[in-house]
């Protein structure tokens, strides 16, 4: 998967004959963590290869806080003026699916569903109101979502719980990495092997410390939470039969298809 494990340390979630559990990236290794990633842990001397393992979602947040309208460029082709403030809404943890699963096309109750690719933040420790200056000691690294959206229910509910709500409409993954400055990565959305959305995410209208703050200035977040930090422009809607890719360098690649 590249050379940038070397300098990177990658962790993940995975399954592999009767351990479900967290491990640590090796080159094609995966070296096995027994216990709580957020918690109490011991790094083992079990290693599994990488290839016979599968994924899954890389954390287990109590809730995953999403950021709308958080690109200029995506504010813009929705023609809406770049928010004062962060807008926040919740993704619901039931929502979560591993890399490669299958994304769910609730059929029959909406008739447009939409990849939108995102940089996560993955907490730490408890935070609450935390300042700007302690943000980053907050972070425990940076992965990927797809905040898929039934856009049609979003515009008729209003609110937005049910259309970011169905079982299936949160990707997250593949690795949590960590020693990752978000503002040097560049996020990019393919489907079926056509790139849709490619912007830095320095972009951004309030960079990940701000929105780390700014979240826990309104509810308390728990080692492994997770706040997607929100899409870029190029949003657009996927099909049964698709295959969705979110790509961030030094994270990896998010691939689920839709069924
Ligand atoms: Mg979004």
């Amino acid at each position: 998967m590249g050379g940038f494990w070397d300098w990177r340390v990658h962790y993940l979630r995975f399954h592999y004959k009767d351990f479900v559990g967290y491990g640590r990236l090796e080159g094609d290794l995966i070296r096995v963590i027994e216990g709580d990633l957020f918690g109490t842990y011991k790094v083992t001397e079990t290693t599994v290869p990488f290839a016979a393992a599968r994924l899954l979602v890389p954390c287990l947040p109590s809730k995953i806080v999403a950021i709308g309208v958080n690109y200029k460029d995506h504010a813009a082709e929705f023609k809406k003026d770049p928010p004062s403030e962060p807008l926040i809404f919740l993704k619901p943890p039931s929502a979560l699916l591993a890399p490669e699963e299958a994304i769910v096309y609730p059929e029959g109750v909406t008739k447009r569903v939409d990849y939108e690719g995102e940089l996560a933040v993955v907490i730490k420790r408890r935070a609450r109101g935390v300042t700007l200056e302690h943000a980053p000691s907050m972070i425990f690294g940076y992965t990927a979502c797809n905040d898929v959206t039934a856009r049609d229910l979003q515009k008729k509910d209003g609110q937005w719980s049910r259309a970011k709500g169905f079982d299936t409409f949160c990707p997250l993954g593949p690795v949590i990495a960590t020693d990752v400055e978000p503002s040097t990565l560049r996020i990019q959305t393919v489907l079926n092997g056509e790139t849709k959305q490619d912007a830095p995410v320095s972009s951004m209208i309030f960079d990940v410390p701000t929105l780390v703050s700014y979240v826990s200035s309104v509810m308390t977040l728990f080692p492994g939470d997770v706040i997607t930090t929100g899409t870029p422009a190029g949003v657009g809607p996927m099909r049964p039969g698709d295959v969705v890719e979110v790509r961030i360098e030094g994270i990896g690649r998010l691939r689920n298809r839709v069924v």
